[in-house]
This record gives structure tokens, sequence and C-alpha cells, in this order.
């Protein structure tokens, strides 16, 4: 399967139509061509910074325009990240996520201090990626001398129905950024989420934004929807598992060389669902210590629970891109 960037949409939505079972068969086809079907790349995620952010993103906790349970939380530590990323490495995971509630990165001494952040992780042989609203041509560079490995920056989904669910912001604004990103050599992190209110057309509508970029994102994050009590989505219904499975697939056929990552919403997934959803060509999932949160509302599933579950599917967990890995222990020895 060739990597196209000149994709109809008409195109798209007819491979999301396709039905259901031939849907998941093509997109495992797919996957063999171009992954290890056997290999589920963990993460986890740390929310450096939590709460009191000022837009409006209409499905987050962390938005400082809603009541939520999210309390806002300084800048963590470094020491505080580097001991979680580190306790997440003996997990087997071998990518950080690191987010923080900002509507952009400011050059300021945060920002400094997320620089050694990176450092200080990527030392220790993890992919980082940091997930920090929107950033300057000049600020991605920063990041990438820090040894950044992606950078996430979600379109969320379809340009039309983009202003319906975030207003303090617009989709070039998006745009841009991941464009700042690709005049270095951090790679790219973005997907959207499911349970937005959206239409079929709208999710056809990102992917064909996201698979139309040239290059593809690396890594493409499929959420679905946790409704955080507070939000104006809190009272949306759940997305049927069949709807996941067909935009894991649709996502993986027309974004072949990509990381299509199982994200926000996985708690909710049996294994059966699970397994479907890496049938179809899902080879990322985040995982956490017991308890832990994937966003700071929305519940993620522990390290043992998957690691149980990675093994009873065959499945073993896709070691750092990093060159010169180190381990946990190596460096908790320092
Ligand atoms: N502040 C950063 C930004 O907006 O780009 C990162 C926010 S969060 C750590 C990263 C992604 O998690 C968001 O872009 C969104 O797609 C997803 N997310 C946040 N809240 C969610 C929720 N309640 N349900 C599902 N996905 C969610
Ligand atoms: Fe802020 Fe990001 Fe949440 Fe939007 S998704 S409210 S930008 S933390």
């Amino acid at each position: 399967m060739g990597i196209r960037d000149d994709w109809q949409i008409t195109e798209i939505r007819a491979i999301y139509d396709t039905p259901l079972l031939e849907l998941i068969y093509q997109a495992a086809s797919v996957h063999r061509q171009h992954h290890d079907p056997k290999q589920i790349q963990v993460c986890k995620l740390i929310s450096i910074k939590t709460g009191a952010c000022p837009e409006d993103c209409s499905y987050c906790a962390q938005s400082s325009r809603y009541k939520t349970e999210v309390k806002p939380e300084a800048l963590l530590s470094q020491e505080t990240v580097v001991s979680i990323a580190n306790d997440a490495l003996k997990s087997g995971v071998s990518r950080v996520c690191m987010g923080a509630a900002w509507r952009e990165v400011r050059d300021n001494s945060q920002f400094e201090q997320v620089l050694d952040m990176v450092k200080e992780v990527t030392a220790l042989g993890l992919e980082v990626c940091c997930t920090l609203g929107m950033l300057t041509e000049t600020q991605a560079k920063r990041l990438e001398d820090a040894g950044l490995y992606a950078y996430n920056h979600n379109l969320d989904t379809s340009e039309e129905y983009y202003s319906t669910i975030i207003t303090t912001r617009t989709y070039s604004d998006r745009l841009n950024t991941i464009a700042n990103v690709r005049q270095t050599n951090v790679t790219v992190c973005s997907g959207g989420i499911l349970g937005l209110g959206e239409s079929v057309d709208d999710r056809v509508g990102m992917l064909h934004t996201l698979a139309n970029l040239n290059p593809h994102p690396e890594s493409v994050p499929i959420n679905i929807l946790s409704q955080v009590p507070g939000t104006p989505l809190e009272n949306q219904p759940d997305v049927p598992i069949w709807d996941v499975v067909r935009m894991i697939a649709t996502a993986r056929i027309v974004m072949p060389n990509s990381d299509v990552r199982l994200s926000a919403g996985r708690a909710r997934l049996s294994q059966v669902e699970q397994a479907f959803c890496f049938m179809a060509g899902a080879n990322s999932i985040f995982s956490s210590d017991d308890g832990h949160m994937l966003t700071v509302t929305t519940p993620c599933p522990g390290y043992d629970s998957d690691s149980e579950m990675l093994n009873l599917l065959g499945l073993s967990k896709r070691p750092s891109a990093k060159v010169g890995h180190t381990s946990a222990v190596e460096t908790v020895n320092i």
C-alpha cells in the first residue's frame, strides 16, 4: 500500500463505509504491510501543568470556563516528572507524553523547566512527546534541541465542526503549529476525538485533512469522548464500539505508516473490543500506574491489567525508538 497525500474525501468515506468485517480485514492487511502486528507501543501521559486553561474546548476538564472537579496545579517539578517517567519505563512504557493545560507556549521560566524535563526524560531512553498548546517555529526548534521526539497537537474533528467545539482558537491555528513543528525533525502527533456530536462526514473530514498532510502525522491518536461532568459535552452518549473500529481501520488504511493510538476512553472497552481495535490497526495505547488518569479526568487502565491483556492477545510492548536506550535501573543508580 503506497503512502498518499492526495485523498479525495469521497474515497475516504467509501473506505469508512466498507462492510465492517471486510474493512477490518483490509485494515489488518495494510497494518501487516507496514508494522509488526504483534507490537503495541505503551505510552504514559504526565499532566505536567494541570487546570486553569483559558481555552474553551467543550470536552475538556481543564478549561477554566467550566466547573469541573479539576483543581489547578502548579507545574510539576523536574524530579517528580523524571520519577514518574522512570516508573513508567520499568513497566514497559516507551513513550512519555507531557501535557500542559496552556493555550500556547510562553518564552518564560516554565518553558525553560519543560525543556530540562524533555532532556532528562529523553536521557532515560524514552521517546518524549509534548502537548503544550500552540507553538512558534523558534519554540519548536528549542524543543528539538532539547531532544523532543514528538509534538502532539490534535485537530479533534473536521474544520467545519471545529467552531462548534472550540471558539477560542481556529483550525488554522492548529495547522500552523503543526507546520511550525514540521520545520524541525520533531515528529507530529495529531488526531481527534469521537463522540463530540460530530457526523460521519466530520470524522471523514478530519481524516481527509490529516491524510493529505505531507508528510502524514507519524502518530494519530483516536480518542473516545470521556464525558466530563461540568463540561458542555457531559451528557453526550457513548460512542458505539463499531464507530471506533471503523475510525481506526480507516485511519490505518489512509495513513499506513502512522502509529494509530487508541487513546482516551479505552478504559470503557472490554478486552474483546480492544482486540478488534488492534485488529483494525491500532498499535498504541496509554497506560498508567493503577488508578491514575489519562487526561486529568479520563480514567486509564493500569500497567498490570494492560500487560495481562497484551499477553493474552499474543502482543508485546514496542521498545523505544530512541538510540542508546538505557534502562530505568541504571539511571536510578546515578
Ligand atoms: N492542551 C493541549 C492541547 O489542547 O493541545 C493538550 C490537551 S490533552 C492532554 C490532549 C488531548 O486529549 C486533547 O487534544 C483532546 O484531543 C484529548 N482529550 C482531552 N479531554 C478529553 C476528553 N474528555 N475525552 C476524550 N479526549 C480528550
Ligand atoms: Fe486547554 Fe488543551 Fe483542555 Fe483545550 S484541550 S481546554 S487547550 S488543556
